[in-house]
């Protein structure tokens, strides 16, 4: 039997894709690389855009083809798309859609598989708890590791908390003994994930356990999602001094307007987020930052629009995710704001942020003409290596030796140009 997953969205659920397939693996199955050729097709969906849900619900219709083919065929959602409690409601609405399953419950699928298919033949039975399956990771050098899952902090357009269930921190030896052993088996670099990944009970302990994986070969330690309301001043003072932090913060702010910040619910003011980011800068002196922003969120006045704008000048950011926002059902927003900002608004807001984001994206790049940066080889191509270095950027490299693997090397770049995106440069 042979599985295939399709994975849209967020690193979460990259890292969700890779534990399903240790999992599905010792029940016996194998990948497939082609969709068409496996027998148990899942989706790991994401809701968070509306566009992505979409793009889930097309590909579904798409399986009523190859069922035609293959009479046995089971299909599978997974994701954020998938609510507490309405697995059944789903798989009963959606007609091509076999199991619906959370996550968080994937330990318990080959009871599901079993039920529907009595003939396949499973090796293993149901395991304890999602965290302790070892995630099947496909470059053995970088690696996530989820910390939490779920988030209490229910902004009102989010779909997260209600998707994925309240927070839920994982003990800090089971996370800190995965590392280990992630470290022994060649890892460079480590991301930690969580939709709130700092609101983890213990983070700064728990970072300043994984750092003394620095002697064992530890290079770089990261993390992903953080929230403005749990970066505290302790929490800076410990990444300023830690061998293994990476001088590159990801920080969404959403929306430069406190009177926009309190429809979406974020617990924390403009000012409060700056001096946060200033905070940062001082402690991590050239520290690249980034940040999420919506426009056009319910209610969102042309002056809240260009406070955003102001906030961006005003912190220029390495980088910044933009989106236009959009009803997820089932949201505070949804129910209770109107979505009342014109989609043609929505789109000139986003255009015209993206060329702020744009300019300050290629000043703070042109900041490295001349400098040297490390960089961890993610790519080898006939004509360049590419990587990133410890600030994030993505560095591409034309002179090397090519007859050697590159994937994995830290090397020393000198950077020679820049784009809005990229550096360029050569070995040192
Ligand atoms: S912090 Fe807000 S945006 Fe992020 S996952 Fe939680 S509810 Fe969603």
């Amino acid at each position: 039997m042979k599985y295939y997953i399709e994975t849209y969205g967020c690193q979460m659920n990259y890292s969700d894709t890779e534990r399903l397939k240790t999992l599905l693996e010792s029940y016996g199955f194998k990948e497939s690389k082609k969709r068409e050729a496996a027998d148990f097709i899942i989706f790991n969906s994401c809701s968070v855009r509306q566009k992505a849900a979409d793009r889930v619900y097309g590909e579904m219709v798409n399986m009523a083809e190859l069922r035609k083919k293959k009479k046995d065929l089971l299909v599978g959602l997974t994701g954020c798309m998938v609510h507490k409690g309405k697995e059944q409601k789903m798989e009963k609405a959606t007609y091509e859609l076999d199991i619906a399953f959370r996550p968080e419950d994937m330990c318990h699928l080959a009871g599901r598989i079993r039920e529907l298919r009595p003939k396949w033949r499973l090796c293993e039975t149901d395991l304890d708890g999602y965290f302790e399956i070892a995630p099947k990771t496909s470059n053995k050098y970088q690696v996530s590791v989820p910390i939490m899952t779920g988030c209490d902090k229910f902004c009102t357009y989010c779909i997260v908390p209600y998707a994925r269930g309240r927070e839920k921190s994982r003990p800090l030896n089971g996370i800190v003994a995965e590392c280990k052993k992630l470290v022994k088996a060649g890892a460079k670099e480590i991301t930690l994930l969580g939709q709130t990944v700092n609101s983890y009970s213990t983070f700064v302990k728990l970072l300043c356990e994984i750092d003394k994986l620095h002697s064992k070969g530890l290079n770089r330690l990261r993390f992903m999602s953080a929230h403005p309301k749990d970066f505290s001043d302790d929490l800076i003072k410990t990444l300023s001094r830690l061998k293994t932090i990476c001088p590159y913060i990801h920080l969404p702010v959403q929306s430069g307007s406190n009177s926009c910040l309190r429809r979406m619910n974020r617990p924390y003011t403009r000012e409060k987020y700056i001096e946060i980011i200033k905070k940062i800068r001082k402690a991590i002196p050239n520290c690249a930052i980034s940040t999420d922003i919506i426009v056009g969120f319910c209610g969102e006045t042309e002056k809240e629009f260009k406070d955003s704008c102001a906030l961006y000048e005003e912190l220029h950011f390495d980088m910044a995710y933009l989106s236009q926002y959009s009803t997820r059902k089932g949201t505070f927003a949804a129910k209770k704001l109107k979505d009342d900002v014109p989609k043609k608004i929505k789109a000139e807001r986003w255009h015209y942020l993206n060329q702020v984001l744009k300019k300050h994206s290629l000043a703070c790049n042109k900041k490295y003409i001349g400098q040297t940066v490390e960089v961890l080889i993610e790519k080898q191509t006939a004509k360049e290596l590419i990587g990133r270095s410890r600030e994030y950027k993505e560095v591409h490299i034309r002179e090397f030796d090519k007859k050697k693997k590159w994937i994995g090397e830290i090397i020393k770049v000198k950077v020679e140009n820049v784009r809005e995106w990229e550096l360029y440069g050569d070995k040192l």
